[in-house]
């Protein structure tokens, strides 16, 4: 393999140079932190999942006209993506109270949001990436009006329609995390979809037995995390059939009944 160059490592992906200029790798690892990175571990295969289960999504947005930094999916755990300057917001759209706004403000986990809400929240790991309000993200100059106003008219349109797509595979939307990149132009820039739309970065509910198929089953030790991220790409159609192409993802429960000598177990 031709040696590349590291541009940035974070806590689930590697940024590497792409072909051409402009271009990135983005590697999938299986590594998964919580909490800040307080909490260490690994998820095995999280990354082969995570890589597939995006490049659908992000394919499919694209379907509905939302510009994404997405090009292609090159092998297993890499896809290539268009170089971008991350905005330091992450997104947050919650149709479902969960995780740090239960905390938060004393709603209880489940209780549905009479609205979709959107939250800022600046990224910076050495401030546990606080809550924010759009007057923050003015005054500091992280994003400017116009920027905002793009961001939070596609984070609506994502939340709609995956909350479609979910609902569709008996999967319930209940939050998730976006962020944005600034796509240069010369002076102009205009504002894509970035980073990746995965079981790590979203809160995905069973319909039917509210079982967890998300990160949330690795930060409150719930077990079966693999299978979990499995359960979604399986349902999103991704790991359909015994004989995975080359460069498909392996169906890893099939592949290890197959080395095994054992039927697939049944979910
Ligand atoms: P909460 O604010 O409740 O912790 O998270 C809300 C949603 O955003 C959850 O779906 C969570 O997975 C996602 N999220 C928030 N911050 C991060 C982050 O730093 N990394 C990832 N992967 N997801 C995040």
């Amino acid at each position: 393999m031709s040696r590349r160059s590291k541009i940035y490592e974070g806590k689930a992906k590697i940024l590497y140079e792409g072909p051409e200029p402009g271009t990135i790798i983005q590697y999938f690892k299986d590594d998964a932190t919580a909490f800040n990175a307080e909490k260490k571990g690994t998820i095995n295969g999280k990354g082969v999942i995570n890589n597939r289960i995006s490049e659908h999504v992000f394919t499919r947005l694209a379907h509905i006209g939302i510009p994404t930094h997405f090009i292609r999916r090159l092998n297993m755990r890499e896809q290539l993506v268009r170089q971008v300057e991350i905005i330091p917001i992450e997104v947050v759209v919650r149709n479902v109270a969960a995780g740090s706004i239960s905390k938060r403000l004393g709603i209880e986990e489940g209780e549905p949001l009479p609205h979709s809400l959107i939250e800022y929240y600046y990224k910076d790991d050495s401030l546990g990436d606080p809550l924010v309000a759009e007057e923050h993200i003015a005054c500091f100059n992280w994003a400017s009006h116009e920027e905002m106003q793009d961001i939070s008219s596609m984070a609506i349109r994502i939340n709609d329609f995956l909350c479609g797509m979910f609902a569709a595979i008996d999967i319930r939307l209940v939050d998730f995390k976006l962020e944005f990149g600034r796509l240069f132009d010369g002076d102009y820039s205009r504002v894509i979809l970035a980073d990746e739309i995965s079981p790590d970065g979203c809160r995905l509910w069973d319909v039917k037995s509210g079982e967890k198929l998300d990160k949330d089953r690795f930060r409150r030790d719930l077990g079966d995390e693999e299978e979990a991220y499995r359960e979604v790409a399986r349902r999103l159609g991704l790991l359909q059939g015994e004989d995975n192409g080359p460069g498909e993802v392996l169906d890893l429960s099939s592949h290890r009944s197959r080395m095994r000598g054992t039927p697939p177990s049944k979910k």
